[in-house]
């Protein structure tokens, strides 16, 4: 069976990496969480107090930081920094404060890219995130651009922290979720783009579910594509 790497990429809060993970489920592939090593990273610079603007302080830090992703109880997967489960304190909004400017740092991203890489090495994966298929697999065979109306955006993320135990004012998830924005599109650094190749896909007015089944469905064709162009099925075909 053909496998092909799947980029999901977009704007913050638009389903990006609830879609990946049920499409990775569906497809029996396996799933990164690209943003969660950000977070780690910013989370780290916050424990350590590493000044952004020193970029020794920076390299030394990144020398330091190991990041994982192994599988919970439940089957989903937990990201652990430095052998540490991190995964509920990442998703805070102290970090997701910090994170854009953390990922804007070019030696931040080059560390981050170059494991992305070697993770995502075999086919079979659908990675999240903000440059996965302009930078980190731009020859990936399926990338999708999500986007969203931003209060929908502020919306999910507020009910998404609520469920977690943390009640978080819908002003200030907006006011974050916009800066975001502002970061990821405009920072020197593979800034946040829709790839030429991408398929566009606005979540404002669909569900988890229809976003799964739409990626899904994409993914079927360009597999089927790919074997259908492959040597071996002429020769089925020929024989
Ligand atoms: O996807 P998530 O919202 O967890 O990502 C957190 C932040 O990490 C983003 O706002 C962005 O600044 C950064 N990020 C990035 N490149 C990626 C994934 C995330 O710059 N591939």
């Amino acid at each position: 069976m053909s496998k092909i790497i799947i980029s999901i990429d977009g704007y913050s809060s638009c389903g990006k990496s609830s879609t990946a993970k049920q499409v990775a489920e569906k497809l029996g592939y396996q799933y990164i969480d690209t943003g969660a090593m950000y977070r780690a990273v910013t989370l780290y610079f916050l424990q350590n107090h590493i000044s952004l603007s020193n970029p020794r302080e920076v390299a030394g830090a990144l020398e330091k930081i190991e990041i994982e992703f192994r599988p919970n109880k439940e089957g989903k997967s937990d990201t652990f920094l430095n052998g540490l489960n991190v995964e509920a304190e990442i998703r805070k909004l102290y970090v997701a404060d910090q994170v854009s400017e953390v990922a804007a740092i070019g030696e931040v991203r080059r560390a981050m890219v170059k494991q992305q890489q070697r993770m995502g090495r075999r086919k079979g994966f659908v990675l999240d995130g903000r440059d996965i298929g302009t930078v980190v697999f731009p020859d990936a065979e399926l990338k999708i651009f999500m986007n969203a109306d931003p209060l929908v955006r502020a919306r999910r993320r507020q009910e998404e922290l609520m469920e977690k135990g943390e009640l978080i004012d819908f002003d200030d998830i907006l006011e974050n979720i916009r800066k975001r924005d502002i970061i990821d599109t405009t920072r020197a650094e593979s800034p946040l783009r829709q790839a030429p190749d991408a398929y566009e896909l606005d979540t404002t007015y669909m569900t988890l579910d229809e976003q799964v089944e739409r990626v899904v469905l994409l993914a079927d064709s360009v597999i089927s594509l790919q074997l259908s162009a492959s040597p071996d099925h002429d020769q089925k075909a020929d024989g």
